[in-house]
């Protein structure tokens, strides 16, 4: 069955191809992309994403955020890596081990629990908390964290194949938080370094996140863990975005009805807006339920034949209302565009978000399931 024309994300795999492309350029030769396909590849769909990162950009590392997600991907991508980022319950070594996936260890007694549920060896790459405060080692100085890592490339069942680091403020541009960063990065190189003359060289040592990859590109950082600036997004609005990358998903729904409303008349629940004058208004087949959130009401705004046009009073589940008064020849029908283009005038999934508090991330993967995602080659079926 055809996607119904009622609300969609159009996803373009042809961007997703050229961003993946303009951050290959931006990295090192020694520096391969990861790329971070969680929470249904940031919203935009993982099957279809993570094929076509496979197959089509030659992408051969992809990190998840827990095993359920592994598996998902696996099936998608039958020869890459795939690095669980989080935490798996140490009874799944099993499962780990039989598809084949790397394990993010969070710290010691979680590398022997998992040693100890595994019938043969697991995967793993050690994650170091050198500042995030969320999961991995954490150790007093380098120093301490090689010895501890040197340890666990002891362990039975294990085979380390890596360190990793997250950064906590990549995304800034403080003097204080890239002294913070800065701090981290010495860290986990420092403890990469000492393993090295202790005779233990690791293949992979990674810390770069879309941030890093824009601000603070590092030859060391063997992967690249791309996730925001790959589907074409902000870390942070404050970061300029490589020359060229684009975002890659948009999402649209249809005008349902037209109306002209006198002087006074009440929109929507609570009856939040009245109308100060005789005013056009149209539906739009969109709601909180599509994740389009219920605190864009009253603010937000979304382009109808390419005028912006601002939300009237609450959104509702499935539904919303707009001023269509600067639109005289709208009609039912007509594709509303929430994120993306129309004509001159585009609203980014980042602008979205800083209308309601938050982060072009949220945004994106907030999009629920009951919106289809459509994809560049297949948008006819629809459109
Ligand atoms: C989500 C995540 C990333 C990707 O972050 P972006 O800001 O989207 O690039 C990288 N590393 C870890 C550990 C993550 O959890």
């Amino acid at each position: 069955m055809k996607p119904l024309k009622r609300a969609w994300a159009e996803v373009s795999l042809d961007r997703l191809k050229r961003n993946v492309d303009i951050i290959r350029g931006m990295c090192s030769a020694g520096t391969d992309i990861m790329a971070v396909v969680k929470a249904d590849a940031y919203g935009h769909g993982y099957e279809r994403v993570c094929s076509c990162l496979a197959r089509e950009c030659g992408v051969k590392y992809f990190a998840v955020s827990n095993l359920d997600e592994a598996v998902a991907v696996r099936e998608f991508c039958p020869d890459e890596d795939i690095l669980i980022l989080g935490y798996t319950p140490p009874e799944y070594a099993e499962e780990i081990r039989q598809h084949n996936i790397i394990q993010g260890i969070v710290s010691t007694e979680y590398a022997q629990a998992l040693s100890a549920n595994a019938h043969g060896v697991v995967r793993c790459h050690v994650k170091i908390d050198t500042g995030m405060g969320r999961i991995g080692l954490r150790c007093g100085d380098p120093r301490e964290c090689a010895e501890e890592i040197s340890r666990l490339c002891a362990v039975k069942n294990l085979s380390v194949e890596g360190i990793y680091t997250h950064f906590a403020s990549a995304d800034s541009s403080l003097p204080e938080d890239i002294a913070y960063t800065d701090a981290q990065e010495k860290y986990i190189l420092d403890t990469y370094d000492i393993l090295a003359e202790t005779g233990i060289r690791l293949p992979h040592l990674h810390f770069m996140n879309s941030a890093a990859i824009c601000c603070r590109n590092n030859s060391r950082s063997t992967l690249a863990r791309a996730g925001i600036v790959m589907y074409g997004l902000h870390p942070d609005i404050s970061i300029a975005l490589p020359e060229g990358i684009q975002p890659v998903m948009e999402l649209k729904a249809v005008i349902s009805q037209v109306k002209t409303v006198d002087k006074g008349s009440c929109i929507s629940y609570g009856r939040t807006f009245s109308a100060p004058e005789k005013m056009r208004i149209a539906t739009v087949t969109i709601g909180y339920a599509d994740g389009y959130s219920r605190l864009l009401s009253s603010k937000g705004e979304m382009l109808l034949r390419g005028k912006r046009c601002r939300i009237l009073g609450r959104v509702c589940m499935d539904q919303l209302m707009i001023d269509a008064s600067d639109v005289p020849d709208a009609e039912p029908g007509d594709v509303v565009t929430l994120i993306g283009c129309d004509g001159e005038e585009c609203i980014t999934a980042d602008e979205l978000a800083s209308v309601y508090g938050t982060i072009g991330y949220e945004v994106v993967c907030g999009i629920s399931k009951r919106v289809p995602r459509i994809y560049s080659r297949y948008q006819e079926e629809i459109l």
